[in-house]
């Protein structure tokens, strides 16, 4: 298999992405909290710890940000990858019910830290519009919506002329719903490890762990260069790409691939809801500040960072079909586009994450596969660890454990 990297391509993020000052490490040390793993669900969690008076530590082999999260669109939904109805029929309603709840809840938690922490990192709220597909098609989306409303979700019906006058989309209907936010990805993921820096957080990089060793007591993480670094609890927030060590085979490695256009005319669509479809694979189109609009989806079930890299140009092509049919306003010919790219990310059967302690593993506990909405996931992980490691009720460990149906 090729070697596993995070990206290929150029992504529309890398241009404004400023570094993040890390500290070498030179000899062993001693923490309270050590989070291996600087993208966001690694940020989330070290600010989310560190502001409730916790030495944290965090390493990682790359420099911040440098993972799945250089790659993210950042749609930022509490719509999971797998609709109400259809998770329902995998896990059972009161579990799909509690998973939507969690990320509805999530969504509006994230917002609200990137608000109060005055987070520079192009945050809008935005509405979104999903599209019948292959997955839900107009009346599936009827019952998803119903599924919805039912547990209080902002989530309405919009019918064809609707959807022809504001976006000029002509399908039959779509789910259109509030809760939803768009950001820069890396501005966010590093702004947010900056603030957990301002509660006394040390960042080490390149640093990589190679093996862990815990007991009742404490955990003791081993790097590529020998240093040991013991810890009271240790967060393993690795990504797609987990190290040899968390032995748990949980998910799989999904590649997907976006592309951002030069700035368009701000009125293409007024609202810029972030759009998507109930389909497998899926497209989605969002639009940024500064009025390019990004397009992303085409998933496929492999980690092959060359036939990743190899498969940009086709996937252009597929995007520049599917939007020919879905939105004719958009221009992507290839001298609209500025940039192009692809990445993977863990993602699972049922789309759930693995947030909890690690079998086997007193005081290790990890966060893994966060499917195509990781950044919800990742904010779901750190409210999470953060109830766990503070003594606060967490109700929804069973739902996300090892071992869960997820
Ligand atoms: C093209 C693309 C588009 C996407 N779009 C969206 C979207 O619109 N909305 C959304 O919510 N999500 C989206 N995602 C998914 C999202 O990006 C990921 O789910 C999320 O970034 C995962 O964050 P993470 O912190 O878990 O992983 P990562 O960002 O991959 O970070 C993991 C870090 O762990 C480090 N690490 C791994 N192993 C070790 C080790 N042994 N020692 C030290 N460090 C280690 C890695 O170097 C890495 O920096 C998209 C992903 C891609 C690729």
């Amino acid at each position: 298999m090729a070697k596993q990297e995070p990206t290929a391509g150029t992504t529309l993020w890398a241009a404004s992405q400023e570094g993040f000052p890390t500290e070498k490490l030179t000899k062993n040390l001693r923490t309270d909290i050590l989070v291996v793993g600087a993208g966001i669900a690694g940020s989330l969690v070290a600010e989310a710890l560190s502001a409730l008076g916790r030495e944290v530590t965090v390493i990682d082999r790359h420099p911040p940000g440098a993972g799945s999260t250089s790659a993210n669109t950042s749609l930022l939904l509490f719509e999971i990858d797998n609709p109400l109805v259809v998770l329902a029929d995998k896990i059972g309603k009161e579990k799909a019910s509690r998973v939507w709840k969690r990320s509805f809840k999530a969504m509006r938690n994230l917002t609200k830290k990137v608000k109060s922490l005055g987070i520079d990192c192009e945050y809008i709220e935005r509405q979104s519009l999903l599209l019948p597909g292959k997955v839900l098609g107009p009346a599936g989306l009827r019952r998803e919506c119903e599924a919805r409303v039912a547990l209080g979700f902002p989530s309405r019906i919009v019918e064809r002329d609707h959807l022809l006058a504001d976006f000029g989309i002509d399908r039959p209907n779509a789910i259109l719903s509030g809760n939803s936010a768009e950001s820069h990805p890396i501005k966010m993921a590093l702004g947010i490890l900056r603030k957990a820096a301002d509660n006394g957080t040390k960042v080490f990089s390149p640093v990589e762990a190679k093996s862990i060793d815990a007991n009742e007591k404490r955990a003791v993480v081993t790097t590529k260069h020998g240093h040991r670094i013991t810890a009271d609890f240790v967060v393993l927030c690795c990504g797609f790409d987990p190290p040899k060590f968390l032995q748990a085979k949980q998910h799989e490695v999904v590649s997907t691939w976006a592309a951002a256009t030069k700035p368009q005319p701000q009125n293409l669509w007024p609202s810029r809801a972030l759009i998507w479809e109930a389909s497998d694979p899926y497209i989605y189109v969002r639009t940024t500040i500064d009025g390019r609009v990004v397009v992303g989806g085409e998933d496929e079930d492999h980690n092959d960072n060359e036939r990743r890299a190899k498969r940009i140009p086709s996937k252009i092509k597929r995007f520049r079909s599917k939007l020919k049919l879905l939105m004719t306003r958009i221009a992507f010919e290839n001298e609209d586009i500025d940039y192009a790219w692809s990445g993977a990310f863990g993602a699972s059967e049922t789309g759930l994450p693995t947030i909890g302690n690690v079998p086997g593993m007193p005081r290790v506990c990890a966060v893994l596969g966060f499917g195509g909405n990781g950044t919800t996931y990742a904010q779901v992980a750190s409210e999470m660890i953060a109830n766990a490691l503070s003594g606060r009720a967490e109700p929804d460990i069973d739902l996300f454990a090892f071992g869960a149906r997820n």
